[in-house]
Parts: C-alpha cells; structure tokens; sequence
C-alpha cells in the first residue's frame, strides 16, 4: 500500500479502507492487464429490484469500480413490483451468458419475493456476493468456494495491517449470514486462529462480553453501540454497521471514545465499506478463473 500509516488524535492505528480498496483495485487490473489479450472481459452483471436511492448508490459505485479494475460490468434494473417469475428469469439469463462471470442480486428484495428461490439460481462459480447456500456450505466445509464480501473485506484489513490473530480473542457482534456468521468462521478457521465468540441481542452483558478482547467487530447496526467501555486498551476494533441517523450516517463504533483506547480502528466511512467493494471485484476475477475463461491466479495471490 502506497500511503502512510495514519494515526488518530489518541494513537490509534487508522485502518484505511478506502486506501486499500484502491490499492486492489489497481493490482486486480494489473493482473488482468498481464493476461494480455485473447481472454474476454472479466463480467460483473448486477440485478437490482426496485428504486431504493441507497441500493442504486452501492450498484452504481460497484460499476464504477469494476471499470477501474479493467472489467466491465451488466446491470438489470426491474421495477418493485417485478414478480417472482420475472426476476428468476433475469437470474437464469445471466446464470447462462458465459460472457457474465459474477453475478450480484442487491439485497434486499421487496418484501413480496422469494429471496433465497432467487440466490438458488446463482450457480456457485459466478456467486460472487458468496451468500448462496453452496458458497456458504464450501465456506464452512473450508472448500474452493466464493467468501462474502463484507467479512473477507475485515480479514483483508486485518492482513493489511499486520493485526495478529493466532490465539487472540475475538469478538463479533451480530450473526447474520450476510456479515457475523461467516465472519466468526474466517477468524476460527486454521491459519487465522483466533478464538471467537459471536454476540447478538440477546447477549448479556455485552461490555463483559468484549472487554476482554483483541479484536472487536462491530456488524450489528446499531449507533455507536460500542464505546471505550468495551474496549481493552490496545484493542483492535472493526466497525461494519451502518445507521442513518439525523446527524447523518453512523458506524456501530462510538470512533471518538474508542479511538483514544484503541490499538487500531477503522473509520466510518472509508473503512469496511470500500473493502465490501474491493472484495466483490476479487471474487469477480477469482470467478473468471474458477469458470476456466482466463489463467490461474499467480501463485502469490492466495487470500485467507
Ligand atoms: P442484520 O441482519 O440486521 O443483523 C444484525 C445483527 O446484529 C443481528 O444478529 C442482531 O442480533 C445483532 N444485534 C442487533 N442489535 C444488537 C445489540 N444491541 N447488541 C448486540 N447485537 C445486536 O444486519 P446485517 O445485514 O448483518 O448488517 C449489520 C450492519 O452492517 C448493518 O448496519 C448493515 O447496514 C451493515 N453492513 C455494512 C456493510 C459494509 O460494507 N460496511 C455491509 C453489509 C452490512 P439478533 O440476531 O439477535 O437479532
């Protein structure tokens, strides 16, 4: 990574998401580049459901980040009231255009379709957002298999910045199988060995819960649940949860309390975010290759 180490007011390690988001988007096009030419163009075909301001934000940046990257991208927009039947199609299409090599379904979906008869669809190779139940099946048997976006994009961090995990505690906050769940299985798999606890609402104590950790990750979506309170002094503390707030939008880490306890903290924004990102484009070029469309990966681009 080309930038500095940046510290906060009370010397906390600035985990720079953005920084390192842009950091892979120019390897990934690196990679790509060196293939040179006679392979096609590495796809990402996005599907959203409806006019959500926020969801056409998040698809609209995916796209324009896989530009930079080098690849091009498809995006299906389909009106809120698209049937079941309309958005299966649009997935199948998609699912059988050797030309698409990852495949997004923005979630979530209006409350009226089936969401998981939709990401059955998705076959596991071009599950790029890793969230079907074979990719979360491969995850868990510790199988080749696409990892969600969001918590590869904290264990990338974590790498980024040399924040060891063998025999650290960790805690997570939130087990959804979007973010939680599969985190909690990337910190306990072998290689990254920490030992993890997985909070949730109906935890007890939750300051009792965390204090005593080296890591803390914050998914629950909740404003600023997390203060210095429940920090141990040199902590690590990772905040993926996002709030709308009146005063605008607001992580689960209280950033101003924590930043003075912590070892290192991420921001918000410019923290988990942009690694979310940065990680779909990675198992986007991982999906060309596992479809047999372009080269292997070099050797040293093995991720955990
Ligand atoms: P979710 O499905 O609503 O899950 C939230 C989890 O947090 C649940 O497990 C819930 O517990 C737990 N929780 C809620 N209140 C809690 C509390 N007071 N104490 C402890 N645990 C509590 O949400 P999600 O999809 O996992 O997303 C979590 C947050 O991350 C959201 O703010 C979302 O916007 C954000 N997000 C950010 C990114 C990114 O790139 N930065 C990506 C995805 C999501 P129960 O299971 O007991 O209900």
């Amino acid at each position: 990574m080309t930038t500095e180490i940046e510290r906060t007011p009370g010397g906390a390690i600035i985990m720079n998401g953005a920084a390192l988001r842009d950091d892979t988007v120019l390897r990934l096009r690196a990679e790509i580049e060196s293939m040179g030419l006679g392979y096609p163009t590495v796809c990402l075909a996005t599907v959203l459901v409806g006019d959500d301001k926020p969801s056409q934000i998040y698809v609209r940046t995916k796209h324009k980040k896989a530009a930079e990257a080098g690849m091009t991208s498809t995006h299906v927009g389909l009106a809120i009231d698209a049937t079941q039947a309309e958005v299966e199609d649009t997935v199948r299409t998609l699912a059988a255009d050797p030309s698409v090599h990852g495949i997004l379904v923005q979630l979530p979906l209006p409350a009226h379709l089936d969401t998981e008869a939709v990401l059955d669809l998705v076959p596991a190779a071009k599950d790029v957002d890793g969230l079907t139940e074979a990719s979360m099946g491969r995850l868990m048997r510790g199988r080749n298999g696409h990892v969600p976006c969001t918590p590869k994009g904290v264990m990338r961090l974590l790498e980024r910045y040399e924040i060891p995990t063998v025999g650290k505690k960790a805690v997570v906050i939130g087990r959804s199988s979007l973010v939680g769940l599969p985190l909690a299985v990337l910190f306990a798999r072998k290689g990254v060995d920490a030992t993890v606890t997985l909070a949730h609402s109906r935890t007890t104590d939750l300051v009792e819960v965390c204090r005593d950790a080296d890591i803390i990750v914050g998914a629950a979506g909740m404003a600023r649940l997390i203060t210095a309170a429940h920090v141990k002094p040199g902590a690590t503390v990772i905040d993926v949860g996002v709030s709308r707030t009146e005063s605008g939008i607001v992580g689960d880490v209280d950033f101003d309390s924590v930043q003075a306890v912590a070892g290192a903290i991420t921001p918000m924004p410019g923290g988990t975010g942009p690694m979310t990102i940065a990680c779909l484009l990675e198992n986007t070029l991982e999906a060309a290759r596992m479809l047999g469309a372009i080269p292997p990966a070099p050797a040293t681009n093995k991720g955990r």
